[in-house]
C-alpha cells in the first residue's frame, strides 16, 4: 500500500542540450541525492566569465533532507563545481577512488576538505542512502575509476551510465553485471550517454592509438612535446612507457598535469619511468632527442605551458625548429579557434604539428551509436532517458531507443528543469523548474547578470568614452573638463579633434537642462554622445558620463 506513494523524481540541473554541467537531483520520499556536479567552460558570448555551474537552490531549500553527492568520474564536466556546492553546504561525497583523488586536492586547494567526507565506493559496495540502494559498475572510458550507477529505487531499477564507450572484444565483461542487473524482465529506467549517437559503427579502442604514437617516437629525431588532458591517466602512461622505451627524459610543464600525475602515482594508477622531471627548473642539459616534454595546453589556453613556449615566455623552454608536437586529444569545438591559431604558430616556429584530426593519435571516450545500442540490449529499459548530449544528439538517441525495443511513448527526451517523475506503473513530466545555471567571474559567483555580459560585449566590440566633469555644486558651472577618455574606441591621438569637438555636447545639454539633476543630466550626455558617434563614425560605444561637484 505504501508503495503506491512511491516515486523517483529526477530533476536534471544541466547537462541535457549541453556537453557539460552535468548534474541531477533524485528525489524519492526518503532521499534527496545529487549525482554528478559538472562544470561548464563559458562559450565565446560570456565574456569574461571563468566557469559556469549548476544552480544549487533546490539543494539549500532541502538541506536538512540532502544527503549527499555521487560521482560517476572525475571529469570537469562531472565534478568541477563540486567546491562551489561544499562552500554553500557540509555533505558526503561518494565516487571511485581516484575520482575522490581529485575531488580532494580541489577542496584542499580552496581549504574546503573539512567540509565533506569523502566515501570511496568500488564495484564491491552497496550503498544504501534512503530508500535507494547503489551498486557501481566499471565502465571504460577517457579516465580511470569511471562507474555507471545501478540504484535499485521503491520504483524499480534504474540505471545511469554515466560517461561510457565499450572497447571491442570488451562487451562481454563490461556488459555482463548489467545483463544481470536487468534479468529478464530488463530495468524500469535507463539514462544512457548521447555524446557520440552521430557516429555510426564502433569507436577506436585505446590500443589502437599505441602503434601511430609509437611511430611517431620510432621516427623523430628532435624533441617531442605531448599534449593530452590531464586526466587521461592511461594515455599518459602510454607516453611515459615509449620515453622509457626510447630513453627520453620526460619534463612535466603545467600545473594540472604535475597535480593529476602525482596524484595518479600516488594512488598507484601510474607508473612512472626512471627518468622523469616533474619541477622543470631542475632540468639538466640534454640534447634534444633524449627529451620528451609533457605539457598543459591542448585546447589553446592563453597560459598554459604549451601558449607559453610559442610566445617565448615559458621560463625553461621554446619551441623551435625540429620540434614535433603531438596532440593527443579532442578539440572541444568552442575551442577550435584557438587550437587553429595556436597550430599555425607552431608551424611558423618550424615544428611538425601531428594531432588527432590528422593521425591516429587519440581516440574518443564516448561510445559511438553501435556501442550505444549494445547498453540499450543489455538493460532493455522499460524507460529511457537520453543524456550528456546537445538537444539533437538526445532526440537521435531516443530514436534507437525505440528501435531497439522501447515503447515509443516511454522515450523521454527532456530539457533542464523538467523532473521526470517515475512511479512503479507510469511516469510524468513535472513543471518546469528554474535551473538557470551560475556564472562565476572570479570570485563572484552569481553576480553576472545578462546585463553585465551585454555590457561586455559592447565593451569588447565598441569600448567605452568616459566623460569627466567638475561642476560648482551650487551654480552647476564646470569648472573642470570635460575630460574625454576613451579606451578600445578609437586611437585618441587620430581623434583629437572629433573628441574636442564633442564637448560641445556637454555644455549644449547642460544649457538645455530642465533642471539641475544629475541623473537626467547623465541620461542626456549619454544619449547626446551616442547620437554624435553613431552620425560620425557608426558607432555605439558604451558611454559613462562622471559628474564631480566641488
Ligand atoms: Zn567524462
Ligand atoms: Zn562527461
Amino acid at each position: 500500500m505504501q508503495e503506491n506513494n512511491s516515486f523517483l523524481s529526477i530533476l536534471p540541473l544541466g547537462g541535457l542540450g549541453e556537453i557539460g554541467l552535468n548534474a541531477q537531483l533524485w528525489t524519492t520520499p526518503k532521499a534527496l541525492i545529487m549525482v554528478d556536479c559538472g562544470m561548464m567552460f563559458p562559450e565565446e558570448e560570456h565574456l569574461g566569465i571563468d566557469v559556469i555551474i549548476p544552480t544549487f537552490e533546490h539543494i539549500l531549500a532541502n538541506q536538512d533532507r540532502f544527503a549527499g553527492l555521487i560521482l560517476t568520474h572525475g571529469h570537469e564536466d562531472h565534478i568541477g563545481a563540486i567546491p562551489y556546492l561544499i562552500s554553500k553546504i557540509k555533505t558526503s561525497i561518494y565516487g571511485s577512488k581516484y575520482t575522490l583523488g581529485l575531488v580532494e586536492a580541489k577542496l584542499s586547494e580552496r581549504n574546503l576538505l573539512s567540509r565533506a567526507r569523502l566515501i570511496p565506493i568500488s564495484e564491491k559496495t552497496k550503498l544504501s542512502i534512503g530508500d535507494i540502494k547503489f551498486r557501481f559498475f566499471p565502465m571504460t572510458h577517457s579516465i580511470i575509476g569511471c562507474y555507471a550507477l545501478a540504484a535499485e529505487t521503491p520504483v524499480g531499477k534504474v540505471l545511469h551510465t554515466g560517461d561510457f564507450k565499450i572497447d571491442k572484444g570488451t562487451e562481454d565483461t563490461v556488459l555482463a553485471p548489467i545483463r544481470e542487473f536487468a534479468g529478464d524482465e530488463g530495468i524500469q529506467l535507463l539514462l544512457s550517454d548521447s555524446t557520440n549517437i552521430e557516429a555510426e559503427g564502433h569507436s577506436s579502442s585505446e590500443e589502437d592509438i599505441s602503434k601511430p604514437l609509437q611511430d611517431l617516437f620510432e621516427t623523430t629525431k628532435g624533441r617531442i612535446i605531448v599534449t593530452l588532458f590531464s586526466s587521461h591517466v592511461e594515455r599518459i602512461q602510454k607516453i611515459l612507457d615509449f620515453a622509457e622505451i626510447y630513453g627520453r627524459t620526460v619534463v612535466v610543464c603545467g600545473r594540472s598535469l604535475h597535480n593529476n600525475i602525482q596524484i595518479s602515482s600516488q594512488l598507484g594508477y601510474l607508473t612512472l619511468p626512471s627518468k622523469i622531471i616533474m619541477d622543470p627548473n631542475e632540468i639538466p642539459n640534454l640534447p634534444d632527442e633524449e627529451l620528451v616534454i609533457l605539457a598543459t595546453g591542448s585546447q589553446g589556453e592563453t597560459f598554459s605551458a604549451l601558449s607559453r613556449m610559442i610566445m617565448g615566455s615559458h621560463r625553461q623552454f621554446a619551441i623551435h625548429k625540429g620540434d614535433t608536437v603531438i596532440m593527443s586529444s579532442r578539440f572541444i569545438p568552442g575551442n577550435l579557434r584557438a587550437i587553429t591559431r595556436l597550430i599555425d604558430e607552431l608551424y611558423k616556429r618550424g615544428a611538425s604539428v601531428f594531432h588527432g584530426g590528422s593521425h591516429k593519435i587519440h581516440v574518443s571516450g564516448h561510445g559511438y551509436k553501435e556501442e550505444l545500442r549494445a547498453m540499450l540490449l543489455a538493460a532493455k529499459p522499460k524507460y529511457f532517458m537520453p543524456i550528456h548530449g546537445e538537444y539533437r544528439h538526445l532526440c537521435m538517441h531516443a530514436e534507437l531507443g525505440k528501435e531497439c525495443g522501447v515503447h515509443p511513448n516511454n522515450t523521454i527526451v527532456i530539457e533542464n528543469g523538467t523532473p521526470l517523475i517515475l512511479y512503479q506503473d507510469g511516469f510524468e513530466l513535472g513543471e518546469k523548474v528554474n535551473v538557470e545555471p551560475v556564472l562565476v567571474d572570479g570570485k563572484g559567483v552569481g553576480d553576472i547578470g545578462p546585463i553585465v555580459l551585454k555590457e561586455r560585449k559592447i565593451l569588447g566590440e565598441e569600448g567605452v568614452v568616459i566623460i569627466n566633469i567638475v561642476l560648482n555644486s551650487h551654480t552647476w558651472d564646470i569648472i573642470g573638463g570635460p575630460y574625454i577618455i576613451t579606451r578600445g574606441f578609437v586611437f585618441e591621438q587620430s581623434y583629437r579633434n572629433m573628441l574636442n569637438d564633442s564637448k560641445n555636447i556637454v555644455y549644449e545639454e547642460l544649457d538645455e537642462l530642465e533642471k539641475y539633476d544629475r541623473e537626467l543630466f547623465k541620461d542626456k550626455l549619454r544619449s547626446g554622445y551616442r547620437r554624435f558617434f553613431k552620425a560620425i563614425l557608426q558607432r555605439d560605444p558604451i558611454i559613462i558620463p562622471i559628474l564631480n561637484f566641488v
